[in-house]
């Protein structure tokens, strides 16, 4: 980061003035360029999973708005300042705007784009009159920093009531509150003082502050974004990764995770552990006679009221086709009979329009602490064939008599 140069050899005070606007172009370029690049990236992140995380376009529209912002205020002097005034700070807030459409999208909310264009019109027709009509630089650079604050603080808001309890939303929170912070201080300071010491065109500390600091965060944005829509992007696969996308419940992967987590605290604490494997009777024909996306929907509806009859600490996932597994922590086998009984009860009492099922359970408990998960779903599978062998629709303990089931 470039910061104004002091005069640090005699004899070079004539050109200080251009020495310190020089810097101050130097490191807006060089935010410029950067930003440039960092849009770049997050075009390729948009184009690629637009579908899973959502506003990244926008944000990387937003960045390359205020590149043309940049660009804009540094032609002021060559273009006629009725162009570059305007265009410079049109562009700024359009680019702020955009960022605060990304955000909204992000976070799973409707772009405000009506707020964004109320906001950017009546900002661009305060500083025509302001610089055309009755010349005000104050007033410009207050109405402005106004306008800017109103889209920061649309953002910190959706930050704090969606955004994660992760460091990457507190980076995030922190920049906005940094940018919000700075307009508020220079359009205060435009206003109590004459607005010299806020024109960035001039090398007062303040304007020249103003310009270091949210240059550097306006770079440190572009990161932030970045790192947001990775930090999406990571859950979205994790999600993926373990869970049923016909369901939206565990898969094999997802079951076997949580199991070694309740298994350790089932060591820890010396509970049981129980699990049931389920399987829906005679599914071939509900697919033969409905057709195959009939099946699936019966598929769904299965798994949510599985999901539904169990406990809050239980879960259940699908080992494939119309195969379930629920693990029972806490649960001896006997302690498990009522759930399965509430499930298959759950399933007979369900009022829908979908083709009705009965489904065999199969229940075993950790004969050990040491027992695997493949050795425990085995022996819940055993029970689960004789269940089927029996007659179907009933409740199997492994290693024990047949239970009648009182759904059937
Ligand atoms: P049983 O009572 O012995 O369990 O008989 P079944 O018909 O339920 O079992 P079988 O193993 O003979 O058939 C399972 C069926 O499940 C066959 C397959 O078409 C269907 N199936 C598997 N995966 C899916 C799926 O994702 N969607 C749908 N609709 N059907 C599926
Ligand atoms: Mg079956
Ligand atoms: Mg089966």
């Amino acid at each position: 980061m470039i910061f104004p140069r002091t005069n640090l050899f005699p004899g070079q005070r004539a050109c200080s003035d251009q020495m310190r606007s020089l810097d101050v172009f130097t490191l807006m370029f060089m935010t410029a360029f950067t930003c440039v690049g960092m849009s770049m990236i997050m075009f390729s992140v948009h184009r690629s999973f637009r579908s899973e995380v959502q506003g990244v376009g926008h944000w990387a529209w937003g960045q390359l708005a205020m590149v043309l912002a940049v660009l804009m205020l540094a032609l002021r002097g060559t273009l006629p300042d009725v162009l570059s005034v305007p265009a410079s700070n049109a562009a700024l807030l359009w680019g702020i705007g955009l960022s605060m459409i990304g955000t909204q999208l992000f976070y799973g909310q409707a772009a405000s784009w009506r707020l964004f264009h109320i906001v950017w019109g009546s900002c661009f027709i305060g500083i025509l009159w302001w610089l055309l009509v009755t010349p005000d630089f104050a007033m410009r650079v207050a109405l402005y920093s106004c306008a800017e604050l109103v889209l920061h603080l649309v953002q910190l808001r959706l930050v704090v009531r969606y955004g994660e309890r992760h460091f990457t939303s507190y980076f995030f929170f922190a920049l906005l509150l940094v940018q919000a912070a700075l307009v508020l201080i220079r359009g205060v300071a435009a206003l109590v003082s004459d607005g010299a010491s806020v024109d960035l065109l001039k090398s007062s500390a303040l304007a020249t502050s103003y310009l270091a600091i949210s240059n550097l965060v306006i770079l440190l944005l572009s990161v932030a974004f970045l790192v947001l829509a990775s930090r999406r992007l990571q859950l979205v696969l994790e999600q993926r990764s373990t869970h049923d996308p016909l369901t939206g419940i565990l898969n094999r992967r997802g079951f076997g995770e949580f199991f070694g987590r309740k298994q350790i605290h089932a060591r820890q604490g010396d509970w049981p552990l129980a699990i049931l494997a389920l399987d829906l009777d005679h599914f071939k024909a509900v697919n033969d006679r409905y057709g195959h996306a009939m099946g699936d929907r019966v598929l769904q509806h299965v798994a949510t009221l599985v999901q539904q009859a169990l406990r809050e600490r239980d879960r259940v996932a699908r080992f494939g086709g119309e195969e379930f597994v629920a693990l029972l922590p806490g649960t001896s086998a006997k302690d498990a009979i009522p759930v399965a009984l509430r499930i298959q009860a759950a399933l007979r009492d369900a009022v829908s329009e979908l083709p009705s099922c009965t489904l065999s359970i199969g229940i075993a408990s950790q004969s050990s602490e040491l027992e695997d998960l493949d050795s425990l779903l085995a022996r819940a599978d055993a029970a689960l064939y004789r269940a089927k062998a029996e007659g179907r629709n009933r409740i199997v303990l492994a290693d024990e008599a047949v239970l009648r089931c009182v759904a059937g």
